[in-house]
């Protein structure tokens, strides 16, 4: 099996496996006042430490959650059920996960009023409009740093600085794909979400970053823990694991980042020359996500060829709803063939030239097949 889905998941690095296992062994509850209970404790505060040290925050402004998900629903949710009473008004794009798109159409049932920004062809988010949509009531701007499908990366910088006109306004940044990708200032956002299974960690765990200041509607209520905006046992060695995987993703960045942008290079020459197949993702779009489209070949079809290869890729994100168009490659290219068509590569330092060989191999395959019947 060949792997090109490391955007869905990545898989657990053995460091932080062992790390996982050694802080398992610490099984009392952090919420006891036992000296059982303090160990925990102490174990999970300098793990949330040594990630606000590598984040560049306060140990106080993370929040633990179950992912990215619940981060996500958290921060929209709970930052608009804030400041109900300021506006009602909420800005968002086409680029964001269901985690969010999800939330926001919950919100706009309870009455919320919702504006989509434009996205420009090369992905990135049409600041004039987004300037234009902004009002005195509008309570949250929700932008994704990097996004799942396209890999576009976000001006997340200027759009804070535009948001600092609009003191009702809070700033949510999905940075699940981020993390890991780009080098990105959590500070520029009031909250910003990730999880640590997308950079080599464990799945059940996600992060909240949120500004100290900002105020926020816990989703979980109960008692305090390691914080009072999410209630429940806090989760030791998951905790322990996310630092460790934070900790690889961050001093292995830059060498990792070479690598995959040198075999992204190589696959976008390569798909270039196969007729049929056209690439969505921008030229300044993350090196690890490349999204493609196969004329006359549906992005499910794809999906199902390539596994039978031994391939496997992605149609959108995985958790999107089936067999419609992709909502990023149509918000950029206006052309819902395309965004029937489209399906995603993504790449890792772990992905060798003999993977690169064997998809091309196998795209060939499949669009001299397909196309010529
Ligand atoms: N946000 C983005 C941009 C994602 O890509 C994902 C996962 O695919 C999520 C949020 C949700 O993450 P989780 O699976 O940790 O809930």
């Amino acid at each position: 099996m060949i792997y090109f889905d490391y955007t869905a998941d990545t898989p657990p690095d053995r460091r932080v496996l062992d790390r996982y296992i050694a802080a398992a062994q610490i099984f009392a509850n952090p919420n006891s006042a036992h000296s059982a209970g303090l160990e925990a404790r102490n174990e999970i505060d300098g793990s949330i430490s040594r990630m606000a040290e590598l984040l560049h925050v306060k140990p106080s402004e993370l929040i633990m959650t179950s992912g990215a998900s619940e981060a996500n629903n958290l921060a929209v949710k709970g930052l608009t059920f804030t400041d109900r009473r300021r506006g009602k008004h909420i800005v968002s794009t086409f680029l964001e996960h269901s985690s969010v798109s999800g939330a926001l159409t919950f919100l706009q049932e309870q009455g919320r009023e919702i504006d989509i920004v434009n996205v420009k062809p090369d992905g990135s988010i049409d600041i004039d409009h987004l300037r234009s949509l902004l009002r005195e009531d509008t309570v949250l701007c929700a932008v994704c740093a990097v996004d799942s499908e396209l890999g576009t990366v976000q001006p997340i910088g200027e759009i804070a600085e535009i948001l600092k006109d609009y003191p009702n306004c809070r700033f949510h940044v999905d940075a699940t794909q981020a993390v890991g990708k780009i080098k990105l200032d959590l500070t520029q956002a009031d909250t910003a979400s990730f999880a640590p299974h997308k950079f080599y960690g464990l799945k059940g765990c996600g992060i909240l970053y949120k500004r100290e200041e900002i105020v926020l509607e816990p989703l979980i209520h109960g008692g305090a823990s390691t914080t009072i905006y999410r209630s429940g046992t806090p989760d030791t060695a998951a905790i322990a694991a996310a630092a460790k995987a934070l900790d690889i993703a961050e001093r292995e960045f830059e060498e990792r980042l070479a690598y995959v942008t040198n075999i992204n290079r190589i696959l976008r020459d390569e798909i270039r020359n196969i007729p049929g197949l056209i690439i969505n993702s921008p030229e300044n779009a993350v090196p690890h996500i490349l999204n493609v489209s196969s004329t006359g070949i549906k992005g499910s079809r794809m999906q199902v060829l390539l596994n039978e290869k031994g391939i496997c890729i992605s149609v959108k994100s995985a958790c999107s709803v089936p067999n419609t168009p992709s909502r990023p490659v149509m918000a950029i290219t206006h052309d819902r063939r395309r965004a029937l068509s489209s399906w995603r590569i993504s790449l890792s330092h772990l992905t060798t030239e003999q993977d690169i060989g064997a998809l091309i191999k196998a795209l060939q395959e499949i669009m001299e097949h397909e196309v010529g019947k």
